[in-house]
């Protein structure tokens, strides 16, 4: 049965994608919300596109010989997507920008990206440089209040590594619970909305390397350190009561599961290591929730 999409989610697509056909941008076309997996009950954002009725068609259609739109096809429309509508907008930024006078602070994201594209420009084999690349950009994100801005760059530019790099996506994926690693413990503090919003955008970009990497190399050291990542991140969400990180991490998670139980052709043959892994961090994630009293759903 088709569920309905909640009117907050489908607000909030809607206007990330600027009411705009995320394929063909074009502007004033009547346009449709698509189930990016095909599962219209899963009614998270990150699974939410936004396209035009031509182009709903040819993603839905049977196009005689032409090739399809895959849903990681899609994924990439609607995060590339996303990403021009918030540097042209800007809506990200507005809150850290009191901190750092702007032009200082343009000169900063400047020098991170720099950074960032030596690194992914950086021969794959080159794990230290990646080890203190990642250690600087820490330093730009916490001492000048650049998180937001280098989260998002990180995201979208060190993700597609993992189509055919290994130790890239893995540094990225360790790397991401350190820029967050301020939040130790919180006694009745809730998580400032900044936080919560670049941890989502972490946690998206783990998500987004989980696809792409389980579509070409399946790699288990790619797949174990987004585990690993997504664990720091669910016990931040645990430790701050916040319902919202615990689910967008829950889902990622389950989705990891069904990668490490899927055959494949190029089958990697430590994925069944994953999943038993897989197995001893629900237990854990039991506890945890026990400790915390929560009665949320593994
Ligand atoms: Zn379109």
């Amino acid at each position: 049965m088709r569920k309905f999409i909640p009117k907050s989610c489908e607000v909030e697509v809607l206007f990330l994608n600027r009411h705009t056909c995320c394929i063909c941008h074009d502007k004033g076309k009547d346009v449709q919300i698509h189930h990016i997996d095909g599962d219209n009950s899963n009614n998270d954002i990150s699974n939410l596109s936004i396209l035009c009725l031509d182009c709903h068609s040819r993603v839905t259609g049977t196009r005689g010989l032409g090739k399809s739109y895959s849903s990681l096809e899609l994924k990439l429309y609607k995060k590339e997507w996303e990403n021009i509508i918030k540097k042209e907008h800007g809506f990200h930024y507005i809150q850290k920008t009191k901190r750092v006078p702007k032009i200082e602070r343009q000169l900063f994201v400047y020098e991170a990206k720099a950074l960032i594209y030596r690194m992914l420009s950086a021969k794959d084999s080159n794990k230290t440089f990646f080890e203190t690349g990642f250690e600087n950009l820490w330093q730009l994100a916490i001492l000048e209040g650049i998180q937001t801005e280098i989260i998002e760059h990180l995201g979208f530019a060190f993700a597609l590594s993992a189509i055919s790099e290994v130790n890239k996506p893995v540094a990225l994926a360790k790397s991401l619970p350190k820029f967050f690693g301020y939040l130790g413990n919180p006694i009745g503090v809730p998580l400032r909305k900044s936080d919560e919003r670049d941890i989502l955008e972490a946690i998206d970009t783990l998500e987004f390397v989980h696809d792409l990497s389980v579509e070409e190399n399946k790699s288990y050291r790619i797949l174990s350190a987004i585990k690993n990542a997504l664990s720091d991140f669910i016990v931040i969400a645990i430790n701050y009561h916040n319902y919202r990180l615990y689910l967008k991490a829950r889902r990622v998670l389950y989705e990891l599961f069904k990668s490490s139980t899927t055959k494949y052709d190029k089958h990697d043959k430590r994925l069944p290591k994953l999943a038993k892994e897989l197995d001893g961090l629900k237990k854990d994630i039991r506890k945890e929730l026990k400790r915390e009293n929560l009665s949320w759903k593994i």
